[in-house]
């Protein structure tokens, strides 16, 4: 494997209009290390995403839907739990609600033992965010295990903080997550969440190597021992901005794994970033290897 990460997915359901009027919805799955996966398996990167559905049908969907991103699921493992829910209200072009059904699912029942499997077998880069440690003590040990296992065999570790103030409280995330990002290679996050977990200045001096901050439309920075790099956002029509930070982390790591210089890891981030936005849904939109040469296209270019 290029990336092994786990975490949980959820299915996900996007209505059309307001939920408390009755309306129709759009049936898909959701999680933040998933959509890195698929973004990742999309630019050509052999993936694994693992985690526990429900014995059910929407624990069939998440497995269905990942597999046929061609994302490897044979670690995933079936719980009695059922699959997580989250529903999407968007109330304004760029203002959408969240409302997650998560507590005691299948996917919150992570634990160590799925950590081993997932990693037997090796890999270059671990993937990690800071949810899946909210989740249950289990899904936190799960998280410790996996940076254990990741310096065992080598592996780099990425650590995207995603602080979810539903889930716990910032003084909670802040206690919990900062160990676990300091075992970092690359940790992302916004300004906000880096300075959770100790700030740019301390991560780096505790051995994190690369320290990327998420700046929404003005773009994305990345600060090594060595200096700053900035890349702005791409000028796209925002068609729904969630996701946008998942799909960045897939084109950022994507150009690590593929070697590129920073400037050049930032520019494969922000593209990502920007299909993110101008599409529908988390992961649908992003793009193939071959589409990331689109993002430069000029306006009412058609592809024939
Ligand atoms: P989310 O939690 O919604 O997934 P985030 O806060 O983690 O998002 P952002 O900083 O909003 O992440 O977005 C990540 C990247 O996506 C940005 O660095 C930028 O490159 C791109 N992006 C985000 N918003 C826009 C936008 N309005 N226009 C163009 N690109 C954007």
């Amino acid at each position: 494997m290029d990336v092994v990460t786990l975490g949980e997915t959820m299915v996900a359901m996007r209505a059309d209009g307001l939920l408390r009027l009755g309306t129709t919805a759009r049936v898909s799955v959701a999680g933040a290390e998933s959509t890195v996966a698929v973004g990742l398996s999309r630019l050509g990167h052999r993936v694994r995403w693992a985690g526990r559905v429900g014995r059910d049908e929407p624990g069939a969907l998440v497995v269905r839907t990942l597999r046929a991103e061609e994302v490897d699921t044979s670690t995933v493992r079936e719980d009695d739990a059922p699959t997580g829910l989250v529903l999407f209200e968007q109330r304004l072009p760029d203002v959408t609600r969240v409302q997650y059904y998560r507590a005691g699912s299948a996917g919150s029942r992570l634990g160590p033992d799925d950590v081993v499997s997932a990693l037997d077998g090796g890999t270059r880069l671990v993937h990690l965010s800071g949810i899946t440690p909210a989740l249950s003590t289990t899904a936190w040990e799960a998280v410790v295990a996996a940076c254990d296992r990741a310096a065992e065999i080598g592996s780099a570790i990425s650590f995207d903080v995603n602080f979810r103030s539903r889930l716990w409280s910032a003084e909670d995330a802040a206690r919990v997550l900062t160990p676990l990002a300091r075992r970092a290679t690359v940790v992302v996050g916004s300004p906000d969440e880096l300075a959770l977990v100790g700030g740019v200045s301390d991560l780096l001096r505790h051995g994190v190597a690369e320290v990327v901050t998420k700046r929404g439309a003005e773009g994305a920075s990345v600060t090594t021992p060595d200096g700053t790099w900035h890349a702005p956002a791409h000028e796209v029509s925002v068609v729904d901005s969630v996701g946008a930070g998942d799909a960045f982390t897939a084109g950022y790591l994507s150009g690590w794994l593929d070697g590129l210089d920073l400037a050049e890891r930032l520019a494969r981030g922000t593209a990502c970033g920007a299909f993110a936005v101008a599409t529908r849904g988390d992961w649908e939109g992003l793009p193939t290897r071959a589409e990331l040469d689109l993002i430069g296209s000029s306006r009412g270019t058609a592809l024939r």
